[in-house]
């Protein structure tokens, strides 16, 4: 329900983050920062400005909490460097698509991968707005903990702005 989302006030991000790790996500809400402009921060800001230009609407933020790449006519896309969090970007999209559903607006997804040249559609079901309820249900109980859940280390770690904060003792 779109109350529930605005007492959350889950961003995409925070969607997406919660499926790439539960700690991350607890120390970007709470505001400990180490996002940098590694090289890979900065080809993912030029890819999004140079990918699609014919596509009509890029980037529209609603209601301060999802910020959309692309919107047209019947899809929203969404462009992300590579598939390696395939199932997180599927997620955040999926919550576009079901926050655009609370405001009466019904859209299918786009993901786009333009350095790999793939590109997936997504539709919102029962099933996937479940998910996203439960999600920002969750959401809500892991940013409230007193302290971050412990580090696991993953195979993406060393790529994360956070890594040294995790594992540099
Ligand atoms: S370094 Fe690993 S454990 Fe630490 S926040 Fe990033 S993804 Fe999570």
């Amino acid at each position: 329900m779109i109350e529930d989302i605005q007492i959350v006030k889950a961003t995409g991000l925070m969607i997406n983050y919660y499926y790439v790790c539960k700690r991350k996500l607890w120390l970007f809400y709470n505001k400990i920062s180490f996002e940098n402009q590694s090289d890979r921060v900065i080809l993912g800001k030029v890819i999004h400005e140079n990918s699609f230009k014919n596509l009509e609407g890029k980037e529209i933020l609603i209601d301060d909490l999802i910020k959309i790449d692309i919107v047209n006519k019947n899809n929203i896309h969404e462009i992300k460097l590579s598939d390696k969090m395939h199932t997180a970007t599927t997620m955040q999209l999926a919550y576009y698509l079901y926050y655009l559903k609370q405001l009466g607006v019904n859209k299918e997804g786009v993901i786009n991968y333009p350095l790999q040249k793939k590109r997936f559609t997504l539709k919102l079901d029962k099933n996937l707005e479940y998910q996203i309820e439960e999600t920002i249900k969750d959401i809500q109980n892991i940013v409230k903990l007193k302290k971050p859940p412990n580090p696991e280390k993953k195979d993406y770690c060393k790529s994360c702005a956070y890594f040294e904060f995790c594992f540099v003792e």
